[in-house]
């Protein structure tokens, strides 16, 4: 026995059952567990009401089987809701809801604040802590599915929350292995997108081990500006992400990749910006998600002004670019792209009891 009590949502269905069979315990019993974790939402082992008592009572001693506490909710105008979560030692993450006409999108984190420290988010100004494991990551889509109305249910998951995903990418692997695992949590691989900044190095395996979408967050088409906005860069240029994404294989036998762009006033918004990131989403099978920078106190770049965003559109739209307009979501409640940095802490914080 190892001394720390086993994670169960640390481990992939198929991998919970060997765990279980080095403990001397039936293989299946794993499957039933999994079953009353993932399907119907159940964590107390008291409640799994087809198994023994003995291993109930082993379940409850010996294994943790939640990783993640509700500490907070905050729900916006438009229905976005920021759930405040918080781990075994104490660590705060944010995950949040966001429900359209069609589909219920969460957005999840991956660290404990982010070590890239992009010059406009957020996240990045709070530094970093350390990376979720793979149950805190899990346990953001539990907690937010037990949270939902009524008749709603969760579509879609994003890999867009606090923290680069690349850069915890076996806890990463892992958890999109319970989220797509049909005795896990089952989502459809296309119903689950990674985002990254460009880690050149992780991104083949990312596409090699999972069929799940990729994006990535370009937000400029020269490396002096990417430089200054996206600090990795300097590492890892432009030209060399492209390359990487452009060669893969498997990028271009399937789903197109997804560019997320930031605009920023008087950084990127130009007709000059607007022409090169056309050539360059022509190099191979892409998308583009424009997103206006949300401000927020940490960055000093504003957005463009709605004229400007509605001109730089149209270029890409007359030169036939596959590409969606954000609409900010959760932006009075700081839950928009790149405003997570537990802000409702440092405002709780601020306040007398
Ligand atoms: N580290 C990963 C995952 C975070 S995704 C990545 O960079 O892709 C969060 C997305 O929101 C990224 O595309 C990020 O660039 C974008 N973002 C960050 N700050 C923003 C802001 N203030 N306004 C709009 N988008 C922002």
């Amino acid at each position: 026995m190892s001394d720390r009590p086993l994670e169960i949502k640390d481990f992939a269905p198929r991998e919970l059952r060997e765990r279980f069979a080095e403990l001397g315990l039936p293989r299946y019993r794993a499957d039933q567990v999994a079953t009353w974790v993932y399907r119907h939402g159940i964590e107390d082992p008291e409640r799994m009401s087809d198994l023994p008592a003995t291993l109930r009572a082993r379940l409850g001693r010996d294994f943790r089987l939640r990783a993640l506490e509700m500490v907070a909710s905050r729900r916006a105008g438009d229905g976005t809701e920021l759930l405040l979560l918080r781990a075994g030692d104490g660590a705060l993450v944010e995950t949040v809801v966001i429900p359209e006409e069609r589909r219920t999108t969460l957005c999840v984190s991956t660290q404990v604040g982010c070590p890239l420290r992009c010059s406009f988010c957020a996240t990045g100004a709070l530094g970093f802590t350390r990376n979720l494991r793979t149950a805190e990551i899990v346990d953001q889509v539990l907690r937010a599915r037990e949270n939902l109305p009524e008749g709603r249910t969760l579509t879609n998951v994003v890999f867009m929350g606090m923290g680069e995903p690349l850069l915890n990418l076996p806890a990463v692997l892992e958890a999109i292995r319970i989220l797509t695992d049909p005795r896990g949590l089952a989502f459809a691989p296309r119903r689950i997108t990674v985002s990254t900044a460009g880690v050149v190095p992780r991104i083949g395996e990312l596409l090699e081990r999972t069929r799940v979408n990729l994006a990535v967050s370009l937000h400029a088409t020269r490396d002096e500006v990417r430089d200054e906005l996206v600090p990795l860069n300097r590492r890892f240029p432009l030209e060399v992400l492209l390359r990487t994404l452009e060669e893969h294989p498997e990028v271009g036998r399937r789903r197109p990749v997804f560019f997320e762009y930031t605009l920023m006033r008087g950084i990127n918004d130009s007709d000059a910006d607007a022409g090169r990131l056309v050539r360059i989403l022509r190099r191979l099978p892409s998308k583009l998600n424009l997103i206006p920078m949300n401000p927020h106190p940490d960055a000093p770049y504003r957005p463009p002004e709605p004229e400007r965003v509605e001109a730089f559109l149209a270029r890409l739209a007359e030169a036939r670019v596959t590409v969606t307009l954000r609409r900010p979501r959760g932006v009075d409640i700081d839950a928009a792209c790149g405003q997570l940095a537990l802000r409702s802490v440092r405002r709780r914080a601020a306040m007398p009891a």
